[in-house]
């Protein structure tokens, strides 16, 4: 297998936690590189979104606390959560923006800020261990709190939650450019009663006394 690093250096980026437990601002460097990285990629995704959809909705950055590869990745994921690529259970919980097991990157980079025994702690209990458990937890919608027991079910519902969100940013946004183009029309309406009232005085101004 080709090296890219020597091994020692590979094996800082095993995952999250041996990355946090190297130097801290060389981890720190490293997130906020990978975060530049995911703007470009966060931005054709938002496109492709608004192209297809009409509107853009949240997306998450973050990795996860129980690692799904051994290597250390950002996982970029829209809040919708139903494609299907989640295909079971596990992989849900490991996506919900709440159970633990997702750590946001803005929130990671936030731990950089802290005193070194909080640090220390956080990134200590970033073990498969602690995690397991809550892969295995009944599903929680993100959205309503309603919790579900039958995937296909959940699913289904994770569906309409996206459709209802689409019909609201759908509708908010046509009442906006209604909005806006009625602006638009009292503007002018304005300018050409402010013109004709110009070519009135031009008028007057011109006819022999
Ligand atoms: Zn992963
Ligand atoms: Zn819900």
């Amino acid at each position: 297998m080709p090296r890219l690093f020597p091994s020692m250096e590979t094996a800082r980026y095993h995952n999250l936690r041996t990355l946090l437990q190297w130097d801290r601002a060389k981890a720190k460097k490293t997130l906020l590189q990978l975060q530049e990285d995911s703007k470009q990629v966060v931005a054709h995704i938002e496109e492709e979104m608004i192209r297809l959809h009409g509107f853009k909705w949240k997306i998450w950055l973050g990795f996860h606390a129980l690692p799904s590869m051994d290597h250390i990745h950002l996982h970029i994921v829209s809040s919708d959560l139903c494609s299907s690529f989640l295909s079971n259970k596990e992989r849900y919980n490991g996506f919900h923006p709440k159970t633990g097991i997702f750590l946001h990157l803005h929130k990671v980079l936030r731990w950089f800020e802290r005193k070194d025994s909080y640090y220390t702690r956080v990134v200590s209990q970033l073990s498969g261990r602690r995690y397991g458990p809550l892969l295995r937890k009944k599903m929680i919608c993100w959205k309503c709190s309603a919790d579900w027991e039958d995937f296909p079910t959940f699913k289904a519902h994770l569906q309409e939650e996206w459709d209802e969100e689409k019909r609201r940013a759908v509708s908010q946004k046509n009442q906006e450019e209604e909005a806006a183009a009625n602006t638009l029309d009292e503007t002018n309406t304005e300018l050409d009663r402010q013109n004709k009232q110009q070519s009135r005085l031009d008028n007057m101004s011109t006819s022999p006394a």
